[in-house]
């Protein structure tokens, strides 16, 4: 029989707006409820875990991720699929580090929000929710139909670590530049089946425990010594997610190529993404990204910056010396990268 699990953590999709402050406050699951009475209708059973209190997803961290995927463990043998209910501000960050950490995964794990609260009349929550439930339930040959970890908005399903998102405003919040949607919903769901991951026949493994060991380093014109020192030299990192321009170039400075070289010889890695929201990074494509593949920077390909963080938390979690983290980091694990034409 198809079970749904709600896990509802918070976010605008839960808020209310106080009638005389005018501020959106969070309110619990059964008052959703009482403005969703479509939920009843549907054919399958669900049971909804709350958190209590629900959260603004920008108080996201590795904790909760940790809880979040020990509710899946614990009920993953009752239930067919999950639907994660998560504001949308971080939540291409939850669903990389879960498909990072819901290892052979063979069931849905379906994120949704919504960019207004339930309680708006013209509220986008209802259609999120409903759709996102009836693909955590959607089976075929008897098996799910997309045993990934996704996000579905707006009439879209991606994969969770290919998406971003990319507007406050809009209703279309999220986008997949560099993988195709893995689903459209209209009158149908249109499941687009060539992209999605075949279920693996290996039992599920659990990571719960992401390292934080990560720093930030975004290339801009201008950028000083200092700057550049600080962030290589942030006391407990082992990595550093570096976002360049275009194909992953940075200006040729000797004193930069230099300084990432030291650290790279202490042992730090340092990842290269892309600032561009589509396309690869493709190292010695250019002259001036020809030094860093010298120094030995690892190439992030078109992995967005989400999944480009939470790899790198996920890989530190292992005891592994960095030149096996530089070769997984260059490889994809979970769908979350493709090489560029020219590699192939
Ligand atoms: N600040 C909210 C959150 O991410 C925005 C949203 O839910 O869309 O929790």
């Amino acid at each position: 029989m198809t079970r749904i699990l709600i896990i509802y953590t918070g976010g605008t999709v839960g808020m209310m707006q106080d009638a005389s402050s005018k501020t959106l406050r969070p309110i619990g699951f059964e008052e959703i409820k009482n403005n969703f009475p479509e939920l009843e209708r549907l054919n399958y059973q669900w049971d909804v875990f709350t958190f209590d209190p629900p959260l603004d997803s920008s108080d996201m961290n590795l904790e909760v991720w940790a809880r979040i995927a020990g509710i899946i463990e614990d009920n993953y043998g009752d239930y067919s699929g999950f639907v994660i209910l998560h504001g949308s501000d971080t939540m291409a960050f939850t669903a990389s580090a879960l498909s990072f950490m819901l290892e052979n995964l063979d069931k849905p794990v379906v994120l949704t929000g919504s960019q207004l609260p339930i309680g708006a009349i013209r509220t986008d929550a209802r259609e999120n929710i409903i759709t996102a439930m009836e693909i955590a339930a959607d089976r075929t040959g008897g098996k799910a139909t997309v045993p990934e970890v996704c996000i579905y908005f707006d009439y879209q399903l991606f994969r969770g670590n290919r998406a971003k998102k990319y507007n406050a405003e809009k209703f279309e919040a999220f986008y997949s530049m560099n993988y195709p949607a893995l689903a459209e919903a209209g009158v149908a769901i249109n499941y687009r089946r060539q992209y999605i991951l075949p279920a693996p026949e290996k039992p599920l493994r659990i990571h719960k425990t992401l390292k934080p060991d990560v720093a930030v380093l975004k290339i801009f014109p201008g950028i000083t010594l200092q700057t550049v020192e600080a962030v290589l030299n942030t006391p407990g990192i082992r990595g550093v997610v570096m976002e360049t321009y275009g194909s992953g170039n940075t200006f040729t400075a000797p004193w930069f190529i230099q300084a990432l070289s030291r650290a790279i010889d202490r042992g730090l890695v340092i990842l290269n993404i892309t600032q561009c929201d589509g396309g690869a990074v493709e190292l010695g494509r250019y002259e001036t990204s020809k030094h860093l593949l010298e120094v030995g920077v690892v190439s992030g390909y078109d992995m967005t910056f989400e999944a480009a963080v939470t790899k790198m938390m996920y890989l530190f979690s292992f005891d592994l010396p960095a030149g096996e983290i530089k070769k997984l980091l260059e490889t994809p694990l979970r769908g979350e990268l493709n090489y560029p034409a020219s590699y192939l």
